[in-house]
């Protein structure tokens, strides 16, 4: 194989490592993303808990008060009831008393309804904020976590950068350039062995003319096919 080649093979390697790493890094946080859109939601679900316990309990007090004036006009009216000359008014007044207690009757079912809602909600409530207490607790680990992982792909990244740099410097630019430009079209793997006359990155055939000049090795070839730069590979 041609010495320039094999340094190329040498160059794809470090290019693969630095996919791979860079793959790495933006998956890194996807755990975190995930962690942070629960907590959104439970944040989300605890304001709306929040807002219909505010809600009703505004309800109740305006209930109370309705019974609390309706108290005090079914004692005015009960007062009144004894000094009715007629059994017309009487009876007339004992009806509007019958239904104001009525009506104070199904608001007290009203208060004890929402009482048993309030109840609910503040246990529904008290259970989202240590599920959200838990998210927070555990948003801060994983933010650590994946800076850490971050730090340390970044570290090996500049040395594969600097490696990179190195190997680059025993390769003809124009053969450098040529590589620069498959690398990008073809996923980073550029060079590709030949076994039996098959390229082994597209499976083609490579023609026998070609492929008998590739066994003589004497220039960098490339294949008819994916255009990758081909060698030689024997298998015994
Ligand atoms: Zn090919």
């Amino acid at each position: 194989m041609k010495q320039e080649l094999a340094i190329l093979i040498r160059l794809q390697g470090i290019d693969l490592e630095l996919r791979k790493i860079n793959e790495e890094k933006s998956s890194a946080p996807k755990h975190l993303e995930d962690l942070q859109e629960d907590l959104s939601s439970k944040e989300a679900e605890l304001d709306e808990l929040n807002e219909r316990i505010t809600e009703i309990q505004k309800r109740k007090v305006d209930v109370e008060d309705e019974f609390e004036l309706e108290n005090v006009r079914l004692g005015k009216s009960q007062k009144k009831l004894s000094s009715l000359k007629t059994n017309r008014e009487y009876q007339a007044l004992q009806k509007e008393i019958n239904e104001i207690k009525k009506a104070n009757t199904d608001r007290e079912d009203e208060i004890l309804t929402i009482m048993e809602e309030i109840s609910s909600l503040q246990g529904q409530i008290e259970e989202r904020n240590k599920q959200v207490k838990q998210y927070r607790k555990q948003i801060r680990a994983e933010k650590k976590r994946v800076k850490e992982v971050e730090e340390s792909l970044d570290a090996k990244i500049v040395t594969l950068t600097e490696e990179r740099q190195a190997v680059s410097k025993d390769i003809s630019p124009s053969l450098l350039s040529q590589y620069n430009f498959l690398k990008d079209r073809r996923d980073c793997v550029v060079v590709a062995a030949v076994t039996d006359g098959v390229c082994s990155a597209c499976n083609m055939n490579i023609p026998p003319q070609l492929f008998n000049e590739l066994l003589r090795d004497e220039k960098i070839l490339t294949c008819p096919s994916c255009q990758r730069l081909i060698y030689a590979l024997k298998v015994s």
